[in-house]
């Protein structure tokens, strides 16, 4: 303690003696000295991170993720760094933000996808269903007061010149937990102003875009050895599908003849891509099996049913097949069955409920369908495994990703919360790509007359 109040000191004896500055200078991070001299430290900061950031919106011509990951996890740290140890900088960020806003945002998001009334939103945490691309002119103050908060006891422990630190853990989770709550308080108010007038169905999707697990692309690393890289394209097209925004370059009418949108496309049977949908699902929950279970088989089928009463409603069908089944999952040498939809929740029938409603109607109908008829017939378990596309997870589905990850821990003495990390980020990736496939998939041609049908003669002779 007392070496860094020494340093303070020694740096104040200099400037008193050799007359080294009159507005002041740089120290451990801050700025100590006149309001000029930190005006002018933050005009030179600022063009500091106006080059990165200039660099980032260069790549993000070529590949948004990475300069978005670059930006959230790297430059942005940079200035709130210097909010936490600078009080009164808010006003003179506000070239900063100019930057982000005009420049940044539209390469980093699609310049198609940002509009002056979206800001507000991009600026909430992924979590609460924002991008993370926070206002530093509006976080400024709000970072400084965490910091003091944080500081507290460092800050009296140098005050006081102690010769040894030694913290107090209690106090500071206290402080930790009391900057939590500020957070969510403030980030609550952030999301009722910036949300003002907006319609309705943006503030469904907002609400769905802030289900546990929706976000998790946006916050992952793009790692292509985990599968978590994104084309351009891609990229632009999660943001869209995300806010339910205006596709760019989209066909108004779909292959099958109907109007386009992002609502059709997550529908239309046409191309296989629902399929697509649900088959990466399921592979993905049979390889996970795999490492911790037995005999896992996807498209496994049931055993006939021969005479068992079974309630109205139930599966009854000879050749009936689940969509994974796994031995010693939920029990040890108990066969679990898994069923998997995962569901448009744009879709009309849908849109109309709760966002739990959806959960559970689509769980219901699953159990209503196969749980009798596995519990009697197999003497098996089932789960239903109910996803949408945005990204949520039923609860049953959010269950059995903890189980798993629980049995893959102990398996491989690996943390829990990394391993649950990577399963919801590998079933969020697999409905991300899949979606994204379905907005742009090859559907066959539109409703043109084939070649061989064709009247060349377009002008009929009138004779
Ligand atoms: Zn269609």
């Amino acid at each position: 303690m007392k070496e860094i109040f020494r340093t303070v000191n020694q740096y104040l004896i200099l400037c008193l003696l050799f007359n080294i500055t009159t507005i002041g200078r740089k120290l451990l991070g801050s700025f100590l000295g006149k309001d000029e001299g930190l005006v002018i430290h933050v005009e030179k900061q600022i063009a500091k991170w106006s080059e990165d950031i200039n660099e980032l919106i260069e790549i993000a011509k070529f590949e948004p993720q990475l300069p978005y990951a670059a930006y959230i996890f790297g430059t942005s740290k940079r200035w709130q760094f210097l909010c936490r140890t600078t009080p009164g900088i808010g006003s003179l960020l506000k070239p900063l933000e100019d930057l982000i806003d005009e420049k940044l945002i539209p390469a980093l998001v699609g310049e198609y996808n940002y509009t002056q009334h979206m800001r507000g939103v991009f600026a909430l945490p992924a979590r609460l269903g924002g991008l993370g691309l926070l206002i530093p002119h509006k976080e400024a103050q709000f970072e400084y007061e965490n910091s003091l908060i944080m500081t507290k006891q460092l800050t009296r422990a140098i005050v006081n010149q102690q010769d040894s630190f030694v913290e107090d853990k209690v106090k500071q989770a206290e402080a930790a937990k009391e900057i939590t709550k500020r957070k969510a308080a403030k980030y609550e108010a952030d999301l009722a102003e910036a949300t003002v007038g907006f319609p309705a169905d943006l503030v469904k999707m907002l609400d769905l875009a802030k289900e546990k697990g929706a976000s998790c692309w946006l916050t992952s690393l793009p790692l292509k050895s985990c599968g978590f890289r994104l084309s351009k394209q891609q990229w632009f097209d999660a943001i869209t599908m995300r806010y339910n925004l205006k596709p760019n370059d989209f066909p108004v009418f779909c292959a099958c003849g109907k109007e386009n949108s992002i609502n059709h496309c997550l529908t239309c049977k046409k191309g296989g891509f629902v399929h697509l949908r649900h088959d990466a699902v399921r592979d993905s929950f049979a390889e996970i099996m795999r490492s911790v279970g037995k005999d896992v088989k996807t498209e496994p089928h049931l055993l006939p049913v021969t005479g068992e009463p079974l309630p109205a409603g139930t599966n009854i069908k000879d050749g009936a097949r689940a969509d994974v089944s796994a031995l010693s999952i939920w029990t040890p040498l108990c066969k679990a069955f898994f069923d998997i939809r995962v569901f448009n929740p744009l879709a009309s029938t849908n849109w109309e409920m709760d966002i739990v409603d959806m959960y559970k109607h689509h769980e219901d109908a699953k159990k209503k369908e196969y749980n009798n008829r596995i519990l009697q017939v197999e003497k098996g378990t089932f789960t239903p495994l109910i996803f949408s596309c945005t990204g949520g997870a039923g609860r049953e589905s959010g269950k059995l990703m903890k189980h798993l990850a629980s049995l893959i821990s102990d398996k491989k003495q690996q943390p829990y919360s990394q391993v649950v990390n990577i399963i919801r980020r590998r079933i969020r990736f697999d409905i991300l790509r899949s979606c994204n496939f379905s907005l742009r998939g090859f559907r066959g041609k539109s409703n043109f007359v084939s070649l061989e049908d064709l009247e060349y003669n377009l002008c009929p002779d009138q004779n």
